[in-house]
């Protein structure tokens, strides 16, 4: 994980948003069939963001994901 240069307070987001830390919009949230670990899930919730198109997870997703042995 990169050095970040300690927490910025953008102004007007609301609290628990996820940041693109590139382009600092708002991560959408979309549905994807995907394969992790030899098994495809499928409609799985992942966020998006709209501007780079960079795919990353909720912690909670991942523990889902994570969670389905
Ligand atoms: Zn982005």
């Amino acid at each position: 994980m990169p050095a970040k240069t300690g927490p910025k307070h953008e102004h007007g987001l609301k609290a628990g948003a996820l940041l693109c830390p590139v382009c600092c919009v708002e991560f959408r949230e979309i549905q994807v069939d995907m394969e992790w670990e030899g098994k495809v899930l499928h409609n799985v919730k992942i966020l998006k963001c709209p501007v780079c198109q960079t795919e990353t997870f909720t912690p909670e997703q991942l523990k889902d994901i994570i969670g389905q042995n």
